[in-house]
């Protein structure tokens, strides 16, 4: 029996441990399915406060990692398959081995949606990146694309136009699921250029290891062409990883965690941090203060209940 467990390994999962570990309540965490988060996808980190220098996202999630193991949390690699949060101890099936717990952290993120290519995968933190926060200074004056038609997609255009030379909008379709004054936004910006009914079909060059350059097809015409990029941001949406607490924890038309106040789930002893409840900040320090605030809360939880 634990007395708590973290799903997830990424900013939100790690500060929770460190918390509850220093709390002396010897949390569990399980790293899922993308260890580290979206941290581990990224570079350089400039804006988590206390780097001056930035910080290597890898190196900087599993520092925190090991901040938590040195106040005794433990880390098992694997994925929730299946939960049973109907009463407690909550019951989590770790890959076919279930285990108990009194409370429950998700930290579990959403995960950014890629397009699928091969190439697309292999590039990702050399040019392709699912955050522009994060990674558009590194684009100062050079070609940037973007893609999808979303709000996210505007936003990221317009953000992103501050550091490249051009914006490229690139859209599957004619219409947007972008709202009106986000799409004017991005119209009105003179850098940003649109180009619409277009799918890319490659991004170049993995033996660079670098992007220089994708593959684009217009699907109303068939016509297919190569253009020069430095930058190829996603913005065609996030998944919140909350499938195996489907019907269990209350979640939104998309798969969100609905909060119920600080870091609470509709479930006594569940707490949400981070990504998976968050989709409008999304930070690593964001994430790494709902972190804290679950650890908190899951500690008084305990408390109360006299653990
Ligand atoms: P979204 O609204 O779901 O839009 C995703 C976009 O990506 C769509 O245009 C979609 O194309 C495209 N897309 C999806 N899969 C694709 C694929 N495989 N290949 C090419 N294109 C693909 O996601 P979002 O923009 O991240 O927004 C999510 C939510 O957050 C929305 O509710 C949005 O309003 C909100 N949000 C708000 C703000 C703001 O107000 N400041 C900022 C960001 C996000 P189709 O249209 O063809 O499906």
């Amino acid at each position: 029996m634990r007395n708590v467990v973290i799903i997830g390994s990424g900013c939100a999962g790690n500060t929770a441990a460190i918390y509850t570990a220093r709390a002396n309540l010897k949390p569990l965490v399980i790293s899922g399915h993308e260890a580290g988060g979206q941290l581990s996808l990224t570079t350089l980190v400039e804006n988590f406060p206390g780097f001056p220098e930035g910080i290597n996202g890898p190196e900087l999630v599993e520092n925190m990692k090991k901040q938590a193991q040195n106040f005794g949390a433990e880390y098992l690699a694997g994925n929730v398959v299946d939960t049973d949060l109907s009463k407690r101890p909550f019951r989590l099936n770790i890959e076919g081995e279930w285990i108990e717990t009194r409370t429950l952290i998700v930290a579990s993120g959403a995960s950014a949606r890629w397009l699928g290519l091969e190439n697309e995968q292999k590039l990702i933190g050399h040019g392709v990146s699912s955050c522009a926060t994060c990674d558009g200074f590194f684009y100062r004056g050079r070609k940037i694309m973007v893609i999808g038609g979303g709000d996210s997609a505007m936003e990221e255009a317009n953000f992103l136009s501050r550091f490249g030379s051009e914006v490229t909008l690139v859209h599957r379709r004619e219409e947007f699921r972008a709202s009106k004054i986000m799409l004017d936004r991005a119209r009105n910006n003179p850098k940003v250029k649109f180009l619409t009914n277009t799918m890319v079909e490659d991004v170049f060059d993995v033996s660079q290891n670098l992007v220089t350059g994708v593959r684009l097809r217009n699907v109303k015409t068939n016509e297919a062409w190569d253009q020069e990029v430095d930058g190829f941001f996603l913005a065609i949406g996030h998944i919140p990883n909350t499938k195996v607490f489907k019907g269990q924890i209350e979640a939104d038309a998309e798969g969100y965690i609905i909060s119920k106040g600080g870091a609470r789930t509709n479930i006594a002893g569940v707490f949400h941090a981070g990504d998976v409840q968050d989709r409008v900040y999304r930070q690593a320090i964001t994430a790494a203060g709902a972190g804290c605030m679950a650890a908190i809360e899951a500690e008084r939880f305990l408390e109360a209940e006299g653990h």
